[in-house]
């Protein structure tokens, strides 16, 4: 029987023949299906919207999992993968009669190969934990998503993370060199070279698989590419009287042919509520600030730091200080790594946006967020991935009130406007989930996203991985204009501008 047909039974007894159909392959404590026990899988860390799921299942090995993905398959009932559930675009977020898969018991590093420097894990190995057992090579896993302690290498590959290091190390995608694991109905796939081979034959289906959010495949084993700890990294620190400035000196850096290991900016607000949290040591009376790391041997670095100096002197810095040794370099990024939660500071509620711009119009957008504000009634706190154009605009509100999420919603989909008016993207890392489906109408023509659904579709007939997320439906489109958010479609005074 499908359960995810039309005249399908309610509920209760949807959850009773799949707790039926789950129960003779996992043991008692890897099936929660009580209403209490599934409250804290109800979301990720995009709270706005919640469900709840028929199930969770935690299976622990390939055996279970495969007879999971069976059984939920022939019941036809969605699948949800989840890891550490960190998320911001609500990708994990459960199906209201579907099961969540968590992984994290999938959580062995299975091989550290010194020689070929690479880790072969288990998906829901946490990021951090992969340079903590490759260590002792002098390697470590370069990408580096702020919550890195916490989230998994299978949801890093799903949303294609990237971090502080990612613009001179690269996102996920250049990290991954394969991937194991199964289609929706438990058949297994391996994508790219397990062994470590460069490259392979064919279409590059494992490009395709990351950044999937969980709609193609359910990945449960990862060979990442390890890269050698530098012998020497120092951050500079430099603050600007204007965010514009130090817009501009973020496209100066990369046009002197500079490539930072790291090049992160904070607005005022932002270093305002971070120092009160964490004392990182920021000037409190700039305007903005720019992080900005070399890495390497000592003598490169040094050059390189003074090549950096020169540029943003140039740019108009008003102050510039340089790490004196590692404690302050960790100090220095421990304000940027706190950002998100230090936003609590702020107001109740914020909005994480994420869209990814050219960085030559990264001055010029901060120009429209500061005027977005007047317009939206809402104030906004700036921390960015400056290096790589990767906006993270947080629009502050408080959820008690209803006039505010509005505003706030709507706010953040004039930002995703604004970045696809000016070249860019609707997301730069947090992926789509169902977060931005709606901008996602207004970055894609109907061909382009019927192109996506023809992907989909083939890895995936029956639709019940993960559905929902990441590819709006056409008639949602059609039916929201050029813009649907949710609560309805909101009027955007900035989009006349262009
Ligand atoms: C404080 C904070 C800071 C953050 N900073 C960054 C940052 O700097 N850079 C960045 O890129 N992101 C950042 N994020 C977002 C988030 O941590 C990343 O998207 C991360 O990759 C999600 O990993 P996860 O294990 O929590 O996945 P989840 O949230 O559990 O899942 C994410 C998506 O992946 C799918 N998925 C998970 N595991 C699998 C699997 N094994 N197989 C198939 N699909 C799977 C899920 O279905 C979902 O669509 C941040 C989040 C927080 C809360």
């Amino acid at each position: 029987m499908a359960l995810a047909s039309t005249d399908a039974p309610d509920r209760a007894d949807r959850q009773r023949a799949l707790l039926a159909a789950l129960k003779p392959h996992l043991p008692p404590e890897s099936l929660v299906w009580r209403e209490a026990q599934l409250a804290p899988f109800e979301c990720d860390g995009f709270t706005a919207m919640r469900e709840r799921p028929l199930a969770v299942a935690l299976p622990a090995t390939e055996d279970e999992l495969v007879a999971v993905l069976k059984a939920a398959h022939r019941l036809g009932v969605p699948i949800v993968p989840r890891g550490a559930g960190t998320g911001l675009s609500g990708g994990a977020m459960p199906h209201a009669l579907g099961l969540s898969l968590a992984l994290s018991k999938f959580n062995r590093v299975l091989a550290i190969d010194p020689l070929a420097r690479t880790a072969r894990v288990q998906c829901g190995v946490r990021n951090l934990a992969i340079s903590e057992a490759a260590a002792a090579h002098g390697l470590y896993y370069a990408p580096d998503p702020s919550s890195q302690i916490a989230c998994t290498i299978g949801g890093n590959v799903s949303e294609n993370a990237g971090g502080v290091h990612c613009l001179k190390y690269g996102l996920t995608l250049h990290n991954v060199i394969g991937l194991k694991g199964y289609t929706v109905d438990g058949e297994p796939i391996e994508l790219g070279s397990m062994a470590g081979a460069i490259d392979t034959a064919g279409p590059d289906l494992l490009a395709l698989a990351i950044g999937s959010e969980g709609l193609l495949m359910v990945v449960t084993e990862v060979l990442v590419r390890l890269t050698p700890k530098p012998a020497l990294a120092r951050c500079l620190l430099a603050s600007f009287d204007a965010v514009t400035k130090a817009g501009e000196a973020v496209a100066a850096l990369i046009a002197a042919g500079l490539t930072p290991a790291g090049l992160e900016m904070m607005d005022k607000p932002m270093t305002a509520a971070v120092e009160a949290f964490v004392h990182a040591g920021y000037d409190l009376n700039a305007a903005a600030i720019l992080l900005c790391e070399s890495d390497g041997e000592p003598a490169s670095v040094e050059a390189e730091l003074a090549q950096m100096r020169a540029v943003l002197e140039r740019c108009g810095a008003t102050r510039i200080e340089v790490s004196r040794d590692e404690a302050e370099r960790l100090r220095f990024w421990s304000g940027r790594k706190n950002a998100f939660p230090a936003s609590g500071r702020l107001s109740p509620d914020y909005l994480c946006m994420d869209a990814s711009i050219p960085r030559r119009r990264l001055a010029e957008m901060l120009q429209r967020i500061e005027a977005m504000q007047g317009e939206w009634g809402l104030r906004c706190a700036n921390v960015f991935h400056a290096g790589d154009g990767n906006l993270h605009p947080l629009i502050l509100f408080d959820a008690k009130d209803p006039d505010q999420i509005r505003r706030a919603e709507g706010f953040g989909a004039a930002i995703l406007e604004t970045a696809v008016a000016m070249g860019g993207t609707v997301t730069g890392e947090h992926g789509v989930g169902v977060e931005k489906l709606g901008s996602m109408c207004v970055q894609f023509s109907a061909e382009e996203l019927k192109a996506f659904h023809g992907v989909k579709a083939a890895w995936d007939p029956s639709g019940h991985l993960n559905p929902g997320k990441a590819i709006p439906l056409l008639n949602r489109c059609a039916e929201g204009g050029k813009l649907w958010v949710r609560g309805g479609v909101l009027p955007h005074p900035e989009l006349e501008r262009f």
